[in-house]
């Protein structure tokens, strides 16, 4: 979102995200004619899609899907913006709606058993007010009706922030940062993690490597977006 749109969407929210169009009717958010032209990956319901591909050799998963494609300037960064970096708190559950309802249909994710938000270090959660994967989960739960695990997967030192790393520095930077307590409650289960935005797949990753303690457990993939 230009600077400009930014100004203008926070002065008068009742206003498009994307295009900056004022909302009619029952839009919210985003104007009908910027969700018809989201850049949907469709990938949830193909077995070796590219997040799949991704993700493959790194991590032990079922299934893996990412809603939307995202790349410099796209109307997906926009969004992804507004919800980690301008406090839009309910964007984080609008996107998440929608998730749930790829899910659901998708057929590919029907054994889940829980849904996983990944975790911001406590410190991040404060000065953001929110885990905007956290909401997300709420948002896919209203479709996709699956109870949320909170604070069994966290994230035990603070990591800097993923996008302003060089990609030889992802891995690094969150080799290790997570870890899981209570692992009775996981032990069994099929877990779905989710998250915002995956760009090389480190943080998944990195979770996967502490949830991979857990015995027994199965591990799928959902992220709101993936970089092109
Ligand atoms: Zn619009």
């Amino acid at each position: 979102m230009s600077a400009i749109r930014n100004i203008i969407h926070t002065l008068f929210p009742s206003t498009c995200i994307c295009c900056g169009d004022i909302l009619v009717g029952d839009e919210s958010q985003i104007c009908l004619s910027c969700l018809a032209h989201l850049p949907h990956t469709y990938f949830s319901q193909q077995p070796d899609n590219p997040a799949e591909m991704m993700l493959a050799g790194r991590i032990p998963f079922v299934s893996a899907t990412a809603m939307l494609f995202y790349s410099h300037g796209n109307a997906t960064q926009t969004i992804v913006h507004d919800m980690k970096f301008h406090g839009n708190s309910d964007l984080c559950v609008m996107m998440g709606t929608m998730l749930g309802i790829e899910l659901l249909s998708s057929g590919r994710f029907d054994d889940v058993d829980l849904l996983l938000p990944v975790p911001l270090h406590w410190t991040r959660r404060i000065s953001r007010g929110y885990n905007q994967s956290l909401l997300l989960c709420q948002g896919v739960q209203k479709n996709f009706h699956r109870e949320i695990s909170i604070g069994c997967l966290y994230r035990h030192r603070p990591t800097r922030k993923q996008s302003l790393q060089h990609q030889s520095q992802r891995a690094s930077n969150v080799y290790g940062a997570f870890r899981v307590k209570n692992q009775t409650l996981l032990s069994g289960k099929h877990v779905l993690l989710i998250d915002d935005v995956m760009t090389t797949g480190a943080t998944l990753t990195s979770c996967c490597d502490a949830l991979r303690t857990v015995p027994d457990i199965k591990i799928s993939i959902a992220v709101l977006s993936m970089v092109q």
